[in-house]
């Protein structure tokens, strides 16, 4: 089958939901294309931005730091930095980190990175050791949150860009839903969060790409690919939300992209407010919808259990300026 964009070179790929057959080179096209024009639709990027790209050491993650990295070279007023963090995850995420880093000196691009361990004074891994009910993933998800709008904080970075795809966006609103936060599933939505209190506003250039182009566009490119698994995955409500999705996708071509859709019907219909609560963390003073914010809850949980605390973690008598604030979420990043 021949490609339906070029006519002229052989399909690797068919997307099934538009009967669009793809070849490699109107693929990467295509999917770049897509991406400069959800930027432009949502206003997610201008001149002399300086944007740190949450960089995992995932496709998703380097793939975006790639198409960013294309785009902004038209704009030498804008600057890109990579911005990393070691959850502290053993034999996981250290491997994916080192490749990650490779891939910014390759790319030409500038990269920090921080630890649980530097900011909470505890790897994830003792965490979870010291608080075995407790779920890995709302941890990992809520201080990863909080350290990655540190970093660009002290980078005096004004956007925030992380590579949730599609397929994330799906999963997320359900996980959401299925937890009984309707008003959560609908706020985490949104490609653009507002920029509040200081903290950069996130952007989610990748939000209407399925997490299967992207992982082709890796391919084709010759972005590392990382193929192991983090430990704590296992168990999470994530895999099933994936894995019944994928089943929907497959026999129902386009199914994501309805979902995702709808719902933004729905938080239009709701008018629900993009910000997740108007009031301060008494802790940290960052944002919050309760008097604590859900990173500093979790801090308080292990400082009962007498694990060291980092700087981050500290409680301080009135909010500091400087610190970074976390939105609040109980939902796991992907
Ligand atoms: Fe963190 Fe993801 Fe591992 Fe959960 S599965 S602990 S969110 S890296
Ligand atoms: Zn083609
Ligand atoms: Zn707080």
């Amino acid at each position: 089958m021949n490609c339906s964009i070029c006519k002229s070179s052989a399909a690797i790929y068919l997307r099934r939901n538009e009967g669009v057959a793809l070849c490699a080179g109107c693929l990467i096209g295509n999917l770049e294309d897509k991406v400069r024009r959800t930027i432009s639709k949502y206003d997610m990027l201008k001149p002399n931005d300086k944007i740190a790209v949450a960089v995992s050491g995932g496709k998703d993650s380097l793939s975006l730091l790639n198409i960013l990295s294309k785009l902004t070279a038209r704009f030498p007023s804008c600057e890109l930095v990579a911005v990393m963090v070691d959850e502290g995850i053993g034999g996981y995420r250290d491997g994916a980190l080192s490749i990650a880093k490779g891939f910014c000196e390759v790319l030409g691009i500038p990269w920090i990175a921080t630890s649980f361990k530097e900011l909470y004074g505890s790897p994830l891994d003792e965490m979870i050791a010291s608080q075995p009910e407790g779920n890995p993933c709302s941890y990992c998800g809520v201080l990863r949150r909080k350290a990655l709008n540190h970093l660009a904080e002290i980078l005096g970075a004004n956007k925030l860009a992380l590579a949730h795809n599609l397929d994330d966006v799906v999963q997320t609103f359900l996980i959401n839903l299925i937890r009984g936060d309707p008003g959560r599933a609908l706020r985490a939505l949104s490609p653009v969060s507002p920029p509040r209190q200081g903290i950069a506003p996130r952007i989610k250039p990748f939000f209407r790409i399925p997490e299967k182009e992207i992982a082709l566009y890796a391919y084709l490119n010759g972005i590392p690919i990382v193929s192991s698994a983090c430990p704590y995955g296992k168990g999470a409500i994530r895999n099933d939300v994936r894995a019944a999705l994928n089943i929907l996708e497959l026999r129902h071509p386009g199914a994501k992209y309805s979902i995702l859709r709808s719902a933004q019907s729905l938080r239009s219909l709701a008018k629900c407010s993009s910000e997740a609560g108007e009031g301060i963390c008494k802790i940290c003073g960052g944002p919050s919808s309760g008097e604590v914010c859900k990173a500093c809850a979790l801090m308080g949980l292990i400082r009962r259990r007498d694990i060291a605390v980092g700087h981050l973690g500290a409680p301080r008598a009135d909010p500091c300026p400087t610190q970074a604030r976390s939105p609040p979420s109980a939902d796991a990043g992907p």
